[in-house]
C-alpha cells in the first residue's frame, strides 16, 4: 500500500493537566489531543502495477472523523524521559465510485454501494537524554520506535477487500525548551527522520502556559479546588461554558493565546463559583459577578492593568444597563 500522505490538522491542542515545568522525577504527565482529522492525497492503488487509483475520501463520502491521541511522559532519572504516545484514527466513508476500481484483486463496479474504511492507527515509545538542563533551557535527544498499523478496506455486497500494513519506524527524539518568564515555555519537542524520502514527522512548536498557578491561587484565596481535575475542551460549537471539572470553548476563541489570562481562570474559578456553590435562578445570578471580580478583575490587578478593567466594566455597564 502506498498512501502519499494522510494529513491530519488538528483544530486545537487541549488538555494541560500539568501545572508546573516536568521536571519532577517519577512524575508522570498527561496530555490528550483532539481535533478533526483531514485526509489530503491518501490514493492507493493495489497491487500497484493492476489495481485503479482510488481515495476513499475523494472518490466516497465521509463524515468529519475526530482524532484523538494521548500520550504519557515519565522522568525515569534527574536526565532520562520516557514517553508513549497512542494515536488511532479511522476514517469510514460510503458512497460509489463513478468507475470501476480494481483492488487487492477484487472489481467494485460503478455505482454499486461500496463502503470503505481507512485505518491508520500509531503507536511510539521514546527515550530521551536530557543532556541540556539550565535555568532557562532543556535540550534533550532519544529514539522513537514507532509502530503503524494501516489498513485500507473495501465492502461492496457482501465482499471485502483489504490490504494491511504494519510497519516499524525508529524515529529521532527531541525536545527542546526555552522558558519565557515564570509563566510559560517555549516548546518544540517530536519526532522525526531525516532520510532523502522520509520527511519531518509529527513536529510539536507551541508555548506551554504553566495554569497550575491559577489553581494554586484560587486555592489559597477560597480553598481547596473541589475536583480531581480541570481539563480545558474544545467544543464544535463557539461556547464558553464552565463545567464541573472542565470548559468546554468554542474552536475560534481557544487559539487565542490571551484566553489562558482571560476565559482560562475565568472557567477554573467557576468550580467554586457556580459548580460547587450553585446559583438559585429565581434570585439571579451571582456567580457571574463574583467570577469575574475574582478573575477577570483579579488577573488584570496583578498586571498593573486594574484601573483600566474597572474603567471598561463601567463603560460597558453605562452601555448597556439603562436603568
Ligand atoms: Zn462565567
Amino acid at each position: 500500500m502506498s498512501p502519499r500522505s494522510i494529513v491530519v490538522f488538528s483544530v486545537a491542542v487541549v488538555l494541560l493537566l500539568s501545572g508546573a515545568r516536568v521536571s519532577a522525577q517519577g512524575r508522570v504527565t498527561f496530555d490528550i489531543e483532539n481535533g478533526a482529522a483531514i485526509s489530503g492525497y491518501n490514493d492507493v492503488r493495489i497491487p500497484g502495477n493492476t489495481g485503479t487509483f482510488f481515495s476513499i475520501t475523494d472518490d466516497l463520502t465521509s463524515a468529519t472523523t475526530y482524532f484523538w491521541r494521548v500520550r504519557a511522559e515519565v522522568r525515569v532519572a534527574p536526565k532520562h524521559i520516557v514517553s508513549v504516545l497512542a494515536a488511532p484514527l479511522t476514517i469510514d466513508a460510503s458512497g460509489s465510485f463513478n468507475r470501476p476500481v480494481s483492488f487487492m484483486g477484487a472489481t467494485f463496479a460503478a455505482g454499486a454501494p461500496v463502503r470503505g474504511r481507512y485505518v491508520f492507527n500509531s503507536y511510539r515509545v521514546s527515550y530521551r537524554y536530557e543532556f541540556v538542563q539550565t535555568d532557562n533551557w532543556r535540550f534533550g535527544v532519544g529514539v522513537t520506535g514507532k509502530i503503524r498499523d494501516a489498513a485500507t478496506r473495501l465492502e461492496s455486497a457482501g465482499r471485502i477487500a483489504e490490504k494491511t500494513n504494519v510497519g516499524f519506524v525508529p524515529l529521532v527524539n527531541f525536545a527542546l525548551e526555552r522558558r519565557l518568564g515564570t509563566r510559560a515555555t517555549l516548546q518544540i519537542a517530536g519526532d522525526a527522520l531525516a532520510v532523502p524520502q522520509g520527511r519531518a514527522e509529527d513536529v510539536f512548536a507551541g508555548v506551554l502556559v504553566h495554569v497550575g498557578q491559577y489553581i494554586e491561587m484560587h486555592n489559597a484565596l477560597i480553598g481547596p479546588y473541589p475536583y480531581a481535575k480541570f481539563a480545558l475542551v474544545e467544543n464544535f460549537w463557539e461556547t464558553g461554558y464552565g463545567m464541573p471539572s472542565f470548559a468546554l470553548l468554542g474552536p475560534e476563541v481557544i487559539r487565542f493565546p490571551f484566553i489562558l489570562h482571560s476565559s482560562y481562570p475565568h472557567e477554573i474559578l467557576h468550580n467554586w463559583w457556580g459548580n460547587s456553590v450553585f446559583v438559585d435562578d429565581a434570585t439571579g445570578n451571582w456567580c457571574e459577578g463574583l467570577t469575574a471580580y475574582l478573575a477577570d478583575h483579579l488577573v488584570q490587578e496583578q498586571q498593573a492593568k486594574g484601573a483600566e478593567y474597572r474603567r471598561g466594566t463601567l463603560q460597558k455597564h453605562r452601555d448597556y444597563v439603562k436603568d
